[in-house]
Order: structure tokens, then sequence, then C-alpha cells
């Protein structure tokens, strides 16, 4: 595991936090969930919707689907894009659905074991792991984690998996999250993904997550704060992330948490190391000398703060200690 569990279950929680707790409640068929899954392939949710709410309009049964010409079916769902293909895969579907039960409706994998109901999902052209996984926990409230793109990108922001594919990436978290909190995590994860974590700007300074994100860690404080990436180990990256937990103490012992406030816009309670570093960039240099004395105080070497702040040794000198 790439991150120890301790930090999972905080991210769960601060997840939970932002975008509340939730539990299973089916709201459509199975067999609808499968359906709604294979039009949000390639597309915006927004368009998958409109293709779903159109098909549903246009054909209320699925027995008019199945009965209905191609043509008909890819004019319903034309506006979720790659309605040539998805039209003949959905009729398909249902025609072995139809002939496995006599009936048009999935309900028979409810007592089947997760990888025996994954498996007979796979088993059918047009459904990958996403849509497999969708299926089981929407439908069936089955243990298994579905990744969409949103969940991939947080998830390697964060550090949570490797730079892996989609695929592999539906092995790998569903033995990072305890099963219990798969259907959470997964609407929380996407809705980070959607409000925070975009995929072009992700707001890192307004994100609760940046205390357990390797991004950011990684790139922002080193952008922020000036110094460049080969310039500063793992440990040190450690320490910095540690100095957040400390700085409430640390702006208590500088007593100029006003000049620190004004200078980032009077957000005190979030204060994260970048956001110290700006202020700190932003400081005149009396009580710039007052905060490295106090990072010295805390147990910060000399050489870290000149990278970190990236001041002069002789500046670091010039210092005078009570
Ligand atoms: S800190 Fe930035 S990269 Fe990390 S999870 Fe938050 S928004 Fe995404």
């Amino acid at each position: 595991m790439i991150k120890k569990q301790s930090d999972i279950n905080e991210i769960i929680l601060i997840l939970q936090d932002l975008y509340g707790k939730k539990n299973w409640k089916p709201d459509i068929s199975p067999l609808d969930i499968l359906i709604k899954t294979i039009l949000s392939q390639n597309t915006s949710d927004l368009n998958s919707f409109r293709a779903f709410d159109n098909l549903k309009l246009k054909f209320p049964e699925w027995d008019a689907v199945l009965n209905s010409s191609l043509e008909n079916i890819e004019d319903a769902i034309r506006i979720g894009g790659l309605a040539k293909i998805k039209s003949k895969r959905i009729k398909e579907i249902l025609k072995i659905i139809k002939e496995k039960t006599g009936d048009l409706n999935i309900n028979f994998l409810k007592n089947w074991e997760v990888d025996e109901a994954k498996k007979w999902l796979l088993s059918l052209k047009g459904v990958g792991e996403k849509t497999a996984a969708c299926t089981l926990i929407f439908g069936f409230n089955m243990p298994i984690f579905p990744v969409d793109t949103h969940i991939l990108r947080v998830s390697k922001r964060l550090g949570l998996i490797n730079d892996i594919t989609l695929e592999k990436a539906h092995q790998e978290l569903k033995k990072i999250f305890p099963p219990h909190y798969y259907y959470e995590v997964h609407l929380n994860l996407i809705e980070h993904g959607r409000q925070i974590c975009r995929s072009n700007n992700p707001k890192c300074l307004e994100c609760k997550l940046s205390n357990y994100c390797n991004y950011f860690n990684k790139n922002l404080i080193l952008k922020t704060i000036g110094n460049k990436q080969d310039n500063i180990d793992h440990d040190k990256l450690s320490k910095l992330i540690s100095a957040k937990i400390d700085l409430d103490q640390l702006l208590i012992e500088l007593e100029n948490e006003n000049l620190i406030k004004r200078n980032i816009g009077g957000k005190k309670d979030n204060l994260t190391i970048t956001e110290l570093g700006i202020a700190f960039t932003n400081i005149n240099k009396r009580n710039k000398q007052e905060i490295i004395k106090n990072l010295l105080k805390i147990g910060y070497k000399k050489k870290e703060l000149i990278k970190l702040f990236n001041i002069s040794k002789k500046q670091i000198d010039k210092i005078k200690f009570d």
C-alpha cells in the first residue's frame, strides 16, 4: 500500500465531511443501471443522462427497445455520442438477457458471488470493468469499487495508486478502501474530482486533502516556495508537510498572526505551508527574521530554511537570538 491506513481513513473522513455520508439506495433497476452506464461511456455526464432519458421516454419498456430497429434506438440516444455502436450493443445485450432469463432484467445476479457476477457482465460485448462494477455496486450494493476518470485522476494525484491504467486501478483501489466505504468513497471522490481536483487547474489551495496529496506536496509547494524539485528530498518534504500541523503553534510563537493573515487574505484557519510560503515572500525583513528564528527554534536546520525560503546563509547568520 502506498499510503498509511491512517491517512486513507483521514481521506475518507475528510471527503465525508465535504460531500456527506452516502447510503446505498437504488432508484432504478439493475438493468437500467447497466444500460445507463453503457450510455455514459466516452461522453459527458450531461449528454449520457439525456441519452438515457430520451431512450426511456421513447421506449418505456426494455421489450420495446429489443423489438425496435437499430435506427430508432440510435435516434433516441444520439445526443450521447457513438450512437451507432451503443445502439447495437444495447440491443445485443437485451437479446442475450432475454434468451437467458426469458425476461428483461438482471435480478438473477443478486445472489451470485461478486466475481462471478462481474465475469458474466464482462462477457457481454461493450461491458468493461467500470460498467460491470457500476452495475453491481449501484444495482445490488455488491462490494466492488468502480473507477472512472475523475477517480483515476484524483487517486493518482493523491498518491493512492501509481500511474496505472483504469482497469488496473479497479484492482488496486479496492485493496485500499474498506469495502463498506466503497459506495460512499466512489461517489465522494467523483464529486471531489468535479469540484476541486479538476483535470485542468486543480484548486489545490482550497483543497482539504492537500496534506495527504503527493501532487500538491511535490509540485505546488516547491513551485510556490521557489525551490527546484531536485533540491529537495523526501525527508524534507515530509518535514514541510508536518510543519503544517505545527502551524497554529508556530503562529502563536511568532506573534505576528495578523501580519500573516493580512498577507494571505484572512484565511487563518486553513493555513498550509504553501500559504505560509506565499505569506513569507510578502512580509517585511524584520518579520521574516522572526519567522526564521522560530522555525529554527522548532527544529528546522539552517540549510533547510535556506532552500525553503530561498534566502542566503549570510541572511540567516545575521539573525540575532534572544
Ligand atoms: S491538493 Fe490539488 S491535486 Fe491534491 S487532491 Fe487536492 S486539488 Fe487534487
